[in-house]
């Protein structure tokens, strides 16, 4: 299959999905993740009309962004160690994985001018090998980030464990998107709150019927390469 093939089976699974809970697909945004693919496959990609691109190692981060990077909007998926954060700093658009103050801080100070739109991982399901803030840690952190000038939380990202059967990832959407609700409703100027980067290739239907505004495609997407 091609990606535009399955792109179009992904859109009618989101239409779907958005049906069944009366949300309109118009909210769901696709990152293509390229992270498993070459720099030609990412060509053809964008050349599906898919704008969004995600990448999780700062390496292939870089050489995707430097091929394309007027095509594209970039988002910075993985894990960011400080030391390499200025590689991605002013190029990438979109952290989803903001999780320390220390990252915060490189961030304020090494962008050059607007704001970094960030998301604040949380490990919902508590796993021990996933990044991210413990949920009951995240409104302190929140807090404490509005001394960061550049930084703008647009929303909260998770990652959920792997289960055979999506369905098991439900409560784990559901609750990102409750304490995406407690942010929001404390109407912080920095922290707005308003978007869910929640759903990969295994379990984005259910992401989706529980509120995901940015879906994370890599395999089902542009495959594997
Ligand atoms: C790799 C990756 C994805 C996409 O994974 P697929 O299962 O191939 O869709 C999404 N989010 C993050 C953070 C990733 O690292």
């Amino acid at each position: 299959m091609t990606i535009k093939q399955r792109l179009e089976l992904i859109q009618a699974e989101i239409k779907h999905a958005c049906n069944k809970v009366d949300r309109d697909a118009s909210e769901v945004k696709i990152i293509a993740v390229t992270k498993y693919v070459s720099s030609e496959t990412t060509k053809a990609t964008l050349d599906c009309g898919l704008i969004h691109i995600g990448e999780n190692r700062v390496e292939g981060a870089i050489e995707k962004w430097e091929a394309f990077n007027e095509r594209g909007i970039w988002h910075f998926i993985g894990s960011l160690q400080t030391r390499k954060a200025k590689k991605i700093i002013n190029k990438y658009e979109y952290l989803h994985s903001l999780d320390r103050l220390s990252l915060a801080e490189e961030v304020d100070k090494r962008l050059e001018q607007g704001v970094m739109k960030c998301f604040v991982q949380v490990n919902v399901s508590g796993e021990e090998s996933k990044a991210g803030v413990d949920p009951e840690d995240l409104l302190p952190f929140i807090n404490e980030l509005a001394q960061y000038k550049k930084i703008q939380v647009i929303g909260l990202m998770t990652m959920a464990p792997f289960y055979e059967d999506p369905e098991m990832t439900r409560p784990v959407f559901r609750k990102l998107r409750e304490l995406r609700t407690e942010i929001q409703d404390l109407k912080l100027e920095h922290a707005p709150c308003t978007e869910l980067s929640m759903g990969m290739s295994n379990d984005y239907i259910v992401a989706v019927e529980e509120g995901a505004t940015f879906i994370r495609l890599g395999s089902a997407l542009v495959g594997r390469e």
